[in-house]
C-alpha cells in the first residue's frame, strides 16, 4: 500500500509554556519518526498551508483573524491553550498538511494512503474558539475539503482520548460526514454523551462511544467492529481518522489502558473499511498523545498498517472480558439502533 507522509519541521517552532503536555519534543518525536519513514524508502512531502477560504469552511473569518492577530506573540486564548510567535503559520500548517493529504489520496488513485502527521492538533477547536491546545481544526478542514472537491460521503473516525467536540460541532446537522468517536466520558472536555447522534438531517451521522476510564484493548476492539459496522453501512468514498494516542496505558492525560499495538489495529480496522468502501482512501491526521515513548511507538504501529508492512491478520486480537465496551454498547444502542445495525 503506497502511505505518503506530510510532515514538517516546523511543527517545532509552536511553543507552549513550560510544563504544558502539548509540547515542542512532540514535534521532534515526529521528525525521528519521519526520517526513519524516509531512511526506508518512504515518501515523506513537506506541506503547504491552509489557505483562508480553506480555513474558513470550518472557521468563521473572524476566528481566523483572531489566531492572525496572535503572530509575533505569545497569548492565552484559554486556560490550556497558548500562542506563541509562529503559532499562526505552525498551525495553517498544519491544517493545510491534512487538506494536501486529501489531495494526494483523491489524486493518486486506488489504494493511496496518506498521514498529516502534525502538530498543533485541531479536533477541539471549535467554529469560532481555539481550545484545547488547538487553533484551527485540522481534521474537519480536511474533511471539508474533500466535500468541495465533489465527494458526497466522508468519514471522521477519532480514536483520540478525548471526544473531538470541534469536529462534532462542525457537521452535526450534515448527513454527508459521518463523525464516529470513541472517547473517556465524563473527562475533557464534557461532550460526546451516547445520545449526542446529530440534528436535523444530520440526526444519526454522529455516533458517540463513550467509555469509562480504565478501557483496556479489548474495549477498544469491541467498539471499533461496532464502528467499523456504521462505516461499512454509511459507505464513505473516503475515511479520514483523528490519530490520536491519548488512550496509551502510559499517556499522563488519559485514563486508559490501551498498548501500542493496538493502536496500530484499530487504524488496521478502519483501513480494511477504507479498503472494502472506497478504494482504500484513507486519510489519518495525529492529534494528542503525550509520553514521548508511547507517542512515538504509536506513530510505528500506524505507519507500519497504512505502509502494508503489517495488517489486520498480522496483528494479534486482543482477548477476554470487555465490561466498559458492553457499557458503552448498551448506552449507545438505543440511540443510534434506529440508523444502523449494531
Ligand atoms: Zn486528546
Amino acid at each position: 500500500m503506497p502511505l505518503t507522509v506530510f510532515t514538517s519541521d516546523r511543527w517545532a517552532d509552536h511553543l507552549t509554556p513550560p510544563g504544558h503536555p502539548e509540547r515542542v519534543e512532540r514535534a521532534e518525536v515526529m521528525q525521528v519518526v519521519a526520517s526513519e519513514f524516509r531512511r526506508r524508502g518512504g515518501a515523506v512531502v513537506e506541506p503547504r498551508a491552509a489557505t483562508e477560504d480553506e480555513l474558513a469552511r470550518i472557521h468563521d473569518r473572524d476566528h481566523i483573524a483572531l489566531i492572525r492577530e496572535t503572530a509575533g506573540r505569545a497569548v492565552a486564548l484559554d486556560p490550556d491553550t497558548f500562542t506563541s510567535p509562529e503559532t499562526y503559520d505552525v498551525a495553517r500548517l498544519a491544517a493545510g498538511a491534512a487538506v494536501g493529504a486529501v489531495d494526494h489520496v483523491l489524486d493518486a488513485g486506488r489504494g493511496a494512503r496518506a498521514l498529516a502527521m502534525v502538530r498543533p492538533p485541531g479536533h477541539h477547536a471549535e467554529r469560532n474558539r481555539a481550545m484545547g491546545f488547538c487553533f484551527f481544526n485540522n481534521v474537519a478542514i480536511a474533511a471539508a475539503h474533500a466535500r468541495a472537491r465533489g465527494l458526497a460521503r466522508v468519514a471522521v473516525v477519532d480514536y483520540d482520548v478525548h471526544h473531538g467536540n470541534g469536529t462534532q460541532r462542525s457537521f452535526y446537522q450534515d448527513p454527508s460526514v459521518l463523525f464516529i468517536s470513541s472517547h473517556q466520558f465524563p473527562f475533557y472536555p464534557g461532550t460526546g454523551a451516547a445520545d449526542e447522534i446529530g440534528s436535523g438531517k444530520g440526526a444519526g451521522f454522529t455516533a458517540n462511544f463513550p467509555l469509562e476510564a480504565g478501557s483496556t484493548d479489548v474495549d477498544y476492539e469491541r467498539i471499533y467492529a461496532a464502528a467499523a459496522a456504521i462505516l461499512r453501512q454509511f459507505h464513505p468514498q473516503l475515511i479520514l481518522i483523528s490519530a490520536g494516542f491519548d488512550a496509551h496505558a502510559d499517556d499522563p492525560l488519559g485514563g486508559m489502558r490501551v498498548t501500542t499495538p493496538q493502536f496500530g489495529r484499530l487504524t488496521a480496522v478502519i483501513a480494511e473499511e477504507a479498503d472494502e468502501c472506497c478504494d482504500g482512501r484513507l486519510v489519518a491526521v495525529t492529534e494528542g498523545g503525550y509520553d514521548l515513548a508511547a507517542l512515538a511507538g504509536s506513530l510505528r504501529a500506524v505507519i507500519d498498517v497504512l505502509d502494508g508492512t503489517t495488517s489486520l491478520r498480522a496483528l494479534a486480537v486482543p482477548t477476554g472480558a470487555a465490561p466498559r465496551a458492553d457499557a458503552s454498547l448498551a448506552a449507545v444502542r438505543p440511540h443510534l439502533s434506529k440508523f444502523w445495525q449494531l
